[in-house]
């Protein structure tokens, strides 16, 4: 029979066996640093693409617009050559709308509303401006 095995003796304290903190701190720094890399990163390509987004947006808008006032143009049109009316007479806009799908005034994107004007004038739209004008061909 063996006799048991003395205990381990353990010459190191248990303070120095710690591990040294400067690791950790070190590796907080860097996950710090690498997080804010990538948030600058997506800043600053957010700062570049929101823009674009924006203009690509406002660019549609107003080209939904102008169509929706070639269309208003073309019923003034039909309803002229229909109801015999003349150049310059005031639009009747519930007969002109009889001529525009589903018989109702489009509706501007951007939140304008159409003025018909008389017949033989373009129509136009409260903000985007006249069909072929200049505040309707760019902001
Ligand atoms: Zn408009």
């Amino acid at each position: 029979m063996t006799p048991p095995s003395p205990p381990l003796v353990d010459n190191v304290s248990t303070e120095s066996r710690k591990k040294p903190v400067w690791p950790w701190v070190v590796g907080c720094l860097v996950t710090s640093f690498v997080f804010l890399f990538v948030v600058g990163i997506v800043g600053l390509l957010a700062a570049i693409a929101i823009p674009s987004f924006v203009k690509a947006r406002n660019a549609s808008s107003q080209n939904s617009c102008i169509n929706n006032m070639r269309q208003i143009d073309g019923a003034k049109e039909q309803w002229a050559m229909a109801d015999d009316v003349n150049t310059g007479a005031s639009c009747v806009t519930s007969k002109v709308n009889l001529y525009l799908r589903g018989a109702v005034t489009p509706t501007c994107h951007a939140g304008g509303a159409y003025l018909y004007h008389e017949i033989g004038e373009e129509p136009e739209c409260t903000f985007h401006g006249p069909m072929s004008g200049t505040s309707a061909s760019g902001y």
